[in-house]
């Protein structure tokens, strides 16, 4: 399998050097050069198989020739080592719940697969690795579980000070050794602009290999997919699957499950109000926006990272992406709203999440009696307990794995904003060792 730079479709690269870049040097998203189709006798045996043994066969297609069988199947089973619950909501909908794991979100999958391709690569030579992430909460923590101990790789994740929830920092800022929590005197955008200045920059290069960790990194795209197989394989071809939206990376893989033959009868990319792609699948024109906040916060991104790749699933044609993908939008006095109903109707618990989507799903089967669909619950509600008490009137219990990142000792680098401040950091660390 090749690689192709979405700024420069000329050049491509094998599957290894691209999670090792995560971004090409000129800061174009690599992508699959195609996306196979896969053969009807896995599509038989889906209903059967596990979600590890699924990414060991769709994993392989897309790793190709670097990395063994034996490594990637070794790699889902560390990485997918917590269930995947499809639970029925009602008649016609029923939640692919994708917040079992360490940090209770769906990011754990993407971070816990790219930890293990690096534990692999890295095992391989002697150069040590440097992730690079910026995060607004949820990315650095599941980053941060994710790679925990890996060796030959060492974790800086910058986030904006005093701008991230207490539960989330000490996600980031707990773990210790080979991770390293920076506090940037500033916004998320500055935290970004310091890691892409960082990756483009050479003062490092030559000593460490620099990556990042961010959702336009093809290790953490790619396992998105493999839920999805797992979930039409236990609930049946034919659903529409609705996802909430952000970078839009989670519907990305779905699209790309769907175009290799999974039987997703179509998509529903649900936003908040950041919702520059429904009004891109209405008008056709994409005008990318600052980002708003909303209680949705995971879910901010006014101009989606992985919106390009979404068009070249669907070989960037406006008619095919709009016969195959619905947009709907959320404002949060709605989102509030449905997180209550569901739970009294239905006795199902939201978070603000999930609640965008199973929004979206019943947008969508309003006008499509004969429909049933699946919607996505990206995270745990017990995540968003601030937000999810008062609209239920009770209160929510934690998981045990989020209570051990409640106790631990809060150990940081305060920066300033500004990317010659990393890149002196990054030299201090690395040129003299
Ligand atoms: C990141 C995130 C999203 C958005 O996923 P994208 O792949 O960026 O579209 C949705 N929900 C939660 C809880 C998230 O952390």
């Amino acid at each position: 399998m090749k690689y192709y730079n979405l700024k420069d479709p000329q050049v491509t690269t094998g599957f290894r050097e691209a999670v090792e870049r995560g971004i090409s040097p000129d800061m174009g998203l690599f992508m699959p050069e195609r996306i196979p189709r896969l053969d009807d006798s896995f599509f038989r045996r889906l209903p059967l198989l596990t979600l590890p043994e699924i990414g060991m066969e769709v994993g392989s297609i897309y790793a190709g020739k670097d990395m063994p069988h034996d490594v990637m199947r070794q790699i889902c089973e560390e990485a997918f080592n917590f269930p995947v619950v499809v639970r029925q909501v009602d008649e016609r909908k029923q939640a692919l719940e994708l917040f079992h794991g360490p940090t209770a979100a769906f990011k754990d999958f993407g971070a816990r697969f790219m930890a293990g391709c690096f534990r692999y690569f890295s095992s391989r030579d002697d150069k040590r690795r440097v992730v690079l992430v910026a995060t607004s909460g949820d990315t650095g923590g599941a980053i941060a579980s994710s790679f925990l101990g890996v060796e030959g790789v060492d974790v800086i994740i910058l986030y904006p000070s005093g701008k991230v929830s207490s539960l989330q920092e000490n996600q980031l800022t707990t773990l210790g050794q080979n991770i390293t929590a920076i506090e940037v005197e500033g916004s998320f955008d500055d935290c970004q602009a310091m890691v892409k200045s960082a990756l483009s920059g050479s003062v490092t290069r030559t000593r460490v290999k620099l990556t990042s960790a961010n959702s336009i990194n093809i290790a953490r795209l790619i396992p998105q997919s493999f839920y999805y197989y797992y979930a039409i394989g236990r609930a049946g071809n034919g659903k529409v699957v609705s996802v909430p939206s952000g970078n839009f990376g989670n519907i990305t893989a779905a699209a790309m499950a769907r175009r290799s033959g999974l039987g997703i009868d179509r998509l529903v990319a649900a936003t908040n109000i950041n919702r520059v792609v429904p009004d891109y699948l209405e008008t056709g024109f994409y005008a990318p926006a600052v980002s708003v906040a909303t209680i949705a916060n995971a879910m901010d991104v006014g101009n989606p990272g992985n919106f390009d790749r979404l068009r070249r699933v669907f070989d960037n044609d406006y008619g095919r992406i709009t016969s195959s993908v619905s947009g709907y939008w959320f404002d949060d006095f709605r989102i509030r709203e449905h997180i209550g109903r569901e739970y009294r109707r239905a006795g199902y618990l939201l978070d603000p999440h999930g609640a965008v989507a199973s929004l979206g799903l019943d947008a969508y089967l309003k006008h499509h009696p004969g429909s049933t669909g699946i919607f996505v619950a990206t995270a745990h509600p017990a995540k968003f307990r601030d937000i999810v008490e008062p609209l239920i009137g009770q209160t929510v219990k934690i998981p045990d794995s989020l209570m051990t990142f409640l106790a631990g000792m809060k150990q940081s680098v305060m920066m300033k904003a500004g990317p010659q401040n990393l890149e002196e950091y990054l030299a201090d660390r690395y040129q003299n060792g």
